[in-house]
């Protein structure tokens, strides 16, 4: 049995020998600092610490190595990984840092650049409200009903009982159509109220009828803080077998009701109109001061100038005359009918103070509406 070879020298073993573990240390060096990227870097790490490393076979080499020389080679190997791991680790976190320094220019956002999305308008104010009271008749079994914008005589006076005579027939009021040789005897005006919308309905539908007619009218009015040549209309019509002012009463309750909150009540004053028998003026109580603004003047109201009521629109039971011009019997049936502008209600419902804002269409007036759809 042969002595152990306490001569045994690490130095003789190639892979052990200093200048190899140097060399191997220098290569992984040169290597993670030749990594231009993350990916890169993965690379030279599994080629350089990896279990298959020139570096990681030179330390399964130790365990060879008798006791006395294990030490020394140990200790040059770990020198070298050592080094080997710090040198990675630096490479690592310079490479990071480079990376996240390119993301945040690559990914940077100028605020304050114009920007290229086409504003987003608003449905005009009169539409949506013109909706919203079409919506509470249609709930009450109404159907929303249209007529032409440009009306026969017939249709906007004489069917309503506004004879030849009427002052509202002068042409101080009403916008008349030139017939083919320029005169304006041609019988058709733009319509002075959605009024004969009614009488269509009458004339086109089975009774009974239930209609809400919305719509556009022109009077000749200038254009100033409270009037426009061109504004909008509401009214709605009942006909049918035992209506009363009661019933006229009990929808006006309601339409307010559903517009202005719980609580809000009408009242009717006399009033005359030529398709309405009897005819009234429909208030409303104040939906500010709900009347206590009356006689109080410590708490004085802008809204209805402290009278405890605005006025609303004006209503009535439909004169017979008008239901025989429709071809309705009145000894049968009877009806009630009311209209209001719709440009007022947005006024004092949203506090506008000029009419003229309505209809200039600047979105800054119709954006704080919202979008209600
Ligand atoms: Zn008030």
């Amino acid at each position: 049995m042969s002595a152990p070879n306490k001569s045994y020298d690490p130095v003789e073993v190639e892979a052990l020998k200093p200048e190899e573990i140097e060399r191997m240390r220098d290569e992984a060096l040169a290597a993670f600092a030749a990594a231009d990227s993350l990916d890169a870097l993965q690379e030279a790490k599994v080629a350089h610490t990896g279990g298959t490393s020139p570096l990681a076979l030179a330390n399964r080499e130790i365990g060879a190595l008798p006791p006395h020389a294990k030490a020394e080679a140990g200790k040059r190997v770990g020198q070298a990984r050592g080094a080997v791991n710090k040198a990675l680790a630096a490479r690592q976190a310079e490479l990071e840092a480079e990376r996240d320094a390119r993301v945040l220019v690559e990914e940077d956002v100028d605020v304050s650049l114009p920007y290229d999305r086409v504003p987003a308008g608003a449905r005009h104010p009169l539409t949506t409200l013109s909706e919203r009271i079409e919506d509470v008749f249609v709930a009450m079994g109404y159907e929303v009903a249209e007529g032409p914008q440009v009306e026969a005589e017939w249709f906007n006076f004489d069917a309503l009982n506004i004879g030849p005579d009427h002052p509202a027939r002068g042409e101080a009021d009403t916008f008349f159509v030139e017939g083919p040789d320029g005169g304006a005897d041609s019988g058709v005006v733009l319509r002075t109220h959605t009024s004969p919308v009614q009488i269509r309905s009458l004339l086109d539908r089975e009774l009974p009828v239930y209609v809400i007619c919305p719509g556009r009218v022109y009077r000749t009015d200038e254009l100033d803080a409270t009037h426009t040549p061109v504004f909008h209309q509401v009214e709605l019509l009942a006909v049918d077998e035992g209506l009363t002012m009661a019933d006229l009463k009990g929808t006006l309750d309601h339409m307010v009701q559903s517009l202005f909150g719980e609580g809000m009540k009408t009242r009717l004053r006399p009033n005359f109109f030529p398709f309405t028998e009897p005819s009234a003026e429909m208030d409303m109580v104040c939906y500010v001061c709900r009347g206590e603004s009356v006689g109080n003047p410590d708490r004085p109201c802008r809204t209805c100038s402290s009278e405890g009521w605005i006025e609303l629109g004006g209503c009535g039971m439909v004169n017979p005359r008008v239901l025989t011009a429709c071809g309705v019997d009145p000894e049968k049936y009877s009806g009630f009918a009311f209209g209001f502008g719709i440009e007022r209600m947005l006024m004092f419902r949203h506090n506008v103070d000029d009419m003229r804002d309505m209809v200039e269409g600047d979105v800054r007036f119709t954006r704080p509406f919202g979008m209600e759809i």
